[in-house]
């Protein structure tokens, strides 16, 4: 890709599309294609992380499309001088993948969460987009990854939803890749929590304000270590300019 549609943040390449011209340049007709093709939604723990940590920063760096899943990330992008023009939610990517797989009577495999939440989220997927074929599930509490990544493909999904946070997510599927001849894998966190109803998403409002990470902090105070991470990476790019 051209310089003009990534910017480099902290060694990481994000793309500049909008969430529009993601899934109808690139998304769309790579699934009608079927290319496999891997996405990594990556906010500013991510990025830290892959300063950290050299295997995760091989897996974000293989992704097809890192897309800028964070106000931080779109932030850094103006700071640095190579704006990105809006945030791309992994959250938002994946209802308009599962539209689209509606319309289009396509298969979704969902992997990771507890097993309970797992089953919750595939119900309600089964309930509000009838048209999906569920390839298959799985729960995220598993070692032996070999195995559950040749069930995955043996199913031959067109979509792959993995929750199993990061860098757990990234690193199995970037591991797994090569074992399948198409689809679109995607990590999306704590999503399927979400979805089964046990995790509440902030409200609408707080995300237009940038205040999605407080509203995590209050709700979930055991995350405040990570929520630093993000303070360190935007102190990071100011003072790198
Ligand atoms: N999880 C999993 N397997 C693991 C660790 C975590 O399936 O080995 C699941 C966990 O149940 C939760 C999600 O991964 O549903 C992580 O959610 P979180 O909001 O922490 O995601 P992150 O912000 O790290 O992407």
């Amino acid at each position: 890709m051209s310089n003009q549609e990534i910017v480099e943040i902290m060694d990481i390449p994000f793309n500049k599309l909008t969430e529009n011209e993601l899934l109808q340049q690139h998304l769309y007709p790579r699934i009608n294609a079927n290319k496999r093709t891997y996405i990594v939604t990556a906010n500013p723990e991510i990025v830290m992380q892959t300063r950290v940590d050299a295997i995760y920063k091989k897996s974000v760096k293989s992704a097809d499309y890192i897309i800028p899943d964070g106000a931080g990330i779109v932030k850094a992008s103006k700071i640095l001088g190579n704006p990105i023009e809006e945030r791309v939610t992994g959250f938002d990517l994946m209802f308009k993948l599962l539209s689209y797989a509606e319309k289009h009577n396509l298969s979704c495999y969902f992997l990771g969460a507890q097993q309970e939440a797992n089953d919750r989220a595939v119900s309600r997927v089964r309930n509000s987009y009838p048209g999906i074929r569920i390839a298959g599930s799985h729960h995220g509490y598993f070692n032996n990854d070999e195995e559950i990544a040749k069930q995955v493909a043996a199913a031959k999904p067109d979509l792959i939803f993995v929750a199993m946070g990061f860098p757990r997510q990234e690193n199995f599927i970037a591991a797994h890749l090569h074992l399948f001849e198409k689809g679109v894998f995607m990590g999306v966190g704590g999503v399927f929590d979400i979805l089964a109803g046990e995790v509440k998403r902030a409200p609408r409002a707080w995300i237009k304000l940038n205040l999605e990470w407080l509203y995590r902090l209050i709700k979930q105070p055991f995350r405040w270590k990570r929520i630093l991470k993000a303070f360190e990476f935007m102190f990071r790019i100011m003072i790198r300019k």
